[in-house]
């Protein structure tokens, strides 16, 4: 479908009219799509044959890099890896699979025929018996985008979202005001439909992301943002498709620098990873949510002995910690475009030590708000 190539330039840049009219196009485009692929179902099994249906298997990433000898792999973000066949008549797990796709895509042709939207859960609800969990459908919505190369937005199918913003940006979300800006230490939710948004006017000069609601918290209650002009969002933890996709968006539309502050552990790595390189469940859909130029602004394990934290905020990595931090070091993608960054995790491994971004606040409560952060972004202390 022609929606991956057009929003990857054109999006940000759109007026309003222009936007609405592309995605009115987009669903009629989807919508014939999918009516020609069910007609073409129906006259095979009428003709007593069998329909298959071939999907492409994506992943952005693998684990078999080898630090000494990096091995060149067939990951990327455009080309699949390899073909999945999924039958209506076979007996098998890849019958099911179908199965599930045709209901799911029932269900989606209704969204788009109402200009209606709703969420995986809501969409299991409809068919718990035949679905069994949410899991199943999240795939089969996943197995839709690769069919038709498209976004789970344009199947019209939204999350609940998690992520908040706050800082100097103001936009309309649909009909809805969002200004931040005239409450810049104010948490606003992330909308859940970013092609909602218009009318964006900001005088940030950066962008700020942050692993954790309490950090979040934290600079709102020091009031960050009324003494630093950015814009500050957090996806609470691993970030969902709407966080992603607006700080990608605020990024292209507003050319801002963004920072991602973590825990100094291996989820919080992982999250970072997440932000820049996408995750491996959405990988057909990574190249349109990842932010490949975000930078690591910390915490890093130096930083400990740097800025004097106190023993008791440091931890020791677990056996669990460990076997992920391992599995993180031997992801292609840190050999291909982040060495810096695989070194500093190799750091963190060797000294065998965690600690959360709180350590900051230990000594002094506001260190973090105050000095740390305008203080790295001033002197360029990132990767
Ligand atoms: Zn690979």
């Amino acid at each position: 479908m022609a929606g991956r190539d057009k929003r990857r330039r054109a999006a940000p840049l759109e007026g309003d009219e222009q936007q609405l009219r592309r995605r009115l196009e987009e669903a009629a485009l989807l919508l014939r799509r999918i009516k020609g692929l069910v007609r073409w179902i129906v006259e095979e099994v009428a003709a007593g044959r069998s329909p298959s249906i071939v999907l492409h298997r994506y992943r952005n990433y693998c684990s078999s890099a080898d630090s000494a000898s990096p091995s060149p792999c067939a990951c990327s973000y455009d080309i699949p890896v390899g073909t999945d066949v999924l039958s209506l008549l076979h007996k098998d797990y890849h019958t099911s699979r179908l199965n599930v796709l045709l209901r799911v895509l029932f269900v989606v042709q209704h969204l788009l025929q109402q200009n209606k939207h709703c969420s995986k859960r809501d969409i299991y609800y409809m068919y718990p018996s035949i679905f069994v969990e949410v899991a199943v459908v999240d795939r089969a919505i996943n197995d839709i985008c690769i069919l038709f190369k498209c976004s789970r937005h344009n199947l019209n199918v939204v999350p609940v979202v998690k992520g908040l913003v706050m800082g100097w940006i103001r936009f309309m979300e649909g009909e809805k005001k969002v200004y931040c800006i005239t409450s810049v230490n104010a948490a606003f939710s992330i909308p859940v439909d970013i092609e909602a948004i218009k009318d964006v006017v900001s005088v940030a000069h950066y962008i700020l992301v942050v692993e954790k609601e309490t950090v979040f918290q934290r600079l709102a209650n020091d009031k960050f943002c009324e003494r630093n002009r950015c814009i500050v969002i957090t996806g609470r933890g691993y970030p969902d498709i709407p966080t992603r996709r607006f700080l990608r968006y605020l990024v292209e539309l507003l050319h801002l620098p963004a920072y991602c502050l973590v825990d100094s552990d291996p989820y919080g790595f992982d999250i970072l990873a997440t932000y820049k390189f996408g995750s491996l469940q959405l990988a057909h859909d990574a190249n349109l949510l990842r932010v490949p130029d975000i930078r690591w602004l910390g915490v890093f394990t130096s930083d400990f002995e740097e800025y004097c934290l106190p023993d008791c905020c440091l931890l020791r990595l677990s056996p669990e910690d460990r076997r992920k931090a391992e599995g993180i070091l031997a992801r292609c993608y840190l050999h291909r475009e982040a060495p810096e960054w695989r070194s500093e995790l190799e750091a963190m491994l060797q000294k065998g030590v965690k600690f959360e971004i709180e350590a900051l606040s230990a000594n002094s409560i506001s260190f973090l708000s105050h000095e740390y952060i305008p203080q790295k972004i001033k002197q360029g202390m990132h990767l």
